[in-house]
């Protein structure tokens, strides 16, 4: 597969599921479950910080 220069895909979101929440990104990683959003969100940043 071929890798460019482009822009890389990793859109980052939150999603609750009961008392849970994980962060979800758009290249198919899954954050580990969390008991704060905030927690599911630091996830969310350091994925992003870690491909670039
Ligand atoms: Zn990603």
């Amino acid at each position: 597969m071929p890798h460019q220069a482009t822009a890389p895909e990793h859109r980052t979101t939150t999603t609750e599921r009961g008392s849970f929440a994980h962060a979800r990104c758009s290249c198919g990683w899954t954050g580990p479950a969390r008991r704060s959003r905030d927690k599911a969100r630091t996830d969310a940043d350091q994925h992003e910080s870690a491909a670039f």
